[in-house]
């Protein structure tokens, strides 16, 4: 399509991306974002090899590398250190250097905007959108900015706003539901004391399923710390983490808890003097029949929210981007962009989405036996070369389909 005046909604991964890749193929492009600027916030996302393929296609690959660790393995251990899980990029067998980064919100936002600064389009920060109308071929978008409320008409616009946008087209909308689990997430130096945590893993340690402590290795944010971050997640039920803002929540308690599950991490937790010093982070579950209608698409985790089980949310943030950039490059117009990139990216997304559905409760739930199952039947996995292919390729966020 030639030049359309565009609207994303949301400069997170997916937004930032895709008005990145547009206003290369020369369109006008409105990014409309509710934070008055790209801050620090966030702990460390996974982004798997898919969306490192991604970054490459931006061109931004090597300006992510001075902020991101390298990730090749992610590996799950219980208590007693049996291993349960064992991913290595490597099981994909391929000739050149597959890898996944562990980096920081802050950094991953920071390079794609960086992207983005060098394409001419118009950024509108401090912008809440509060609805979105379709009038026969024009979208109007209603804004508020410092309290004043403003309408501005687009050709289409793109609602790239994160899990619980209030945007996504609800009649297309199937299911929406936030897990009944979460997690409370610290991020800190990698020093010394925690060197044995700095390794090119994802690392967890589990006690059941009831019981999981996460360490990702985090990169550095731009501008602030040049010394390398490791962020830590520890699993809860979402119905707790008030208890956590608490003054009388057993610190000590849950500090010895940690020790006695991994040792090594004491030295991460040892200063935390108040467990207000864990941030809660939750998800949602969010299906959509379709994901573009009339004038108005959705991509990212607006489109698709799912739990970080497998580490997706910014990976299929970004192949969101570059298949609707893609769709819009060759169609004539915009039912036919939804056309392409439903049938470009539904198979993957229903995948992930199932998938992450069906192992979440095995790593995050109450639910007795869950965690004895995921111990006997994972391990299987790795013996098998066909189905330590299988996981590799889950994990690194390329599979099309279930077979
Ligand atoms: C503040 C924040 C912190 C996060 N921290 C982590 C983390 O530590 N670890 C992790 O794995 N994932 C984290 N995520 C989620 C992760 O970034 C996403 O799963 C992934 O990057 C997919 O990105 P997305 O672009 O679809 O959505 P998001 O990254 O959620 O971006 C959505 C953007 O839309 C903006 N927005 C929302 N509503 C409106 C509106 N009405 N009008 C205008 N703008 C709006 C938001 O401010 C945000 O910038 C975080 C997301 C956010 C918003």
């Amino acid at each position: 399509m030639n030049n359309q005046q565009i609207a994303v909604i949301g400069a997170g991964t997916a937004g930032l991306a895709l008005a990145t890749l547009l206003g290369r193929q020369g369109h006008t492009v409105t990014v409309i974002e509710r934070a008055k600027a790209l801050t620090t916030v966030g702990a460390g996302i996974l982004l798997q090899p898919s969306g490192v393929g991604v970054l490459s296609e931006i061109g931004c690959l090597d300006h992510m590398l001075q902020y991101g660790h390298r990730v090749d393995a992610l590996y799950g251990w219980t208590q007693s250190g049996r291993t349960i899980m064992q991913v290595k990029y490597a099981h994909l067998n391929e000739e050149r250097d597959i890898f996944g980064l562990g980096i920081h919100r802050t950094a991953l936002c920071h390079v794609l905007g960086t992207a983005l600064a060098e394409v001419p389009h118009k950024r509108w920060f401090g912008c809440e959108v509060k609805s979105i109308a379709q009038n026969g071929n024009t979208t109007q978008v209603t804004f508020h900015e410092d309290g004043k409320e403003h309408c501005e008409e687009f050709d289409a616009v793109i609602v790239a706003n994160g899990s619980a946008s209030q945007l996504r087209p609800q009649s297309l909308v199937r299911y929406d539901r936030q897990y009944p689990w979460g997690a409370m997430w610290l991020i800190r130096p990698l020093t010394d004391q925690v060197a044995s945590l700095n390794k090119p893993h994802l690392q967890q340690r589990y006690a059941g399923s009831a019981v999981m402590l996460g360490i990702l290795p985090t990169g550095c944010i731009p501008h602030e710390t040049e010394s390398p971050l490791v962020s830590m997640f520890w699993s809860v039920p979402v119905a707790s983490m008030p208890a956590w803002q608490s003054d009388n929540f057993d610190l000590g308690g849950w500090k010895s808890q940690v020790e006695n599950l991994w040792p090594e991490v004491s030295p991460l937790i040892s200063g935390i003097k108040s467990a207000r010093e864990l941030l809660p982070a939750t998800y949602r579950d969010v299906i959509m029949s379709r994901w573009g209608v009339g004038r108005i698409g959705v991509i990212g985790d607006a489109a698709h929210a799912m739990s970080p089980q497998l580490g997706q949310g910014a990976n299929m943030a970004l192949l969101d981007a570059s298949a609707l950039a893609r769709a819009v490059d060759v169609s004539s117009d915009w039912d036919g962009v939804w056309e392409r990139f439903h049938s470009e990216r539904s198979g993957s997304i229903r995948f992930y989405q199932g998938m992450s559905r069906l192992l979440t409760p095995l790593f995050q739930s109450s639910i007795p036996g869950a965690g004895f199952v995921r111990d006997l039947a994972l391990p299987v996995s790795h013996l098998i070369p066909w189905l330590r292919r299988q996981m590799a390729e889950t994990v690194s966020g390329r599979k099309q389909k279930w077979l």
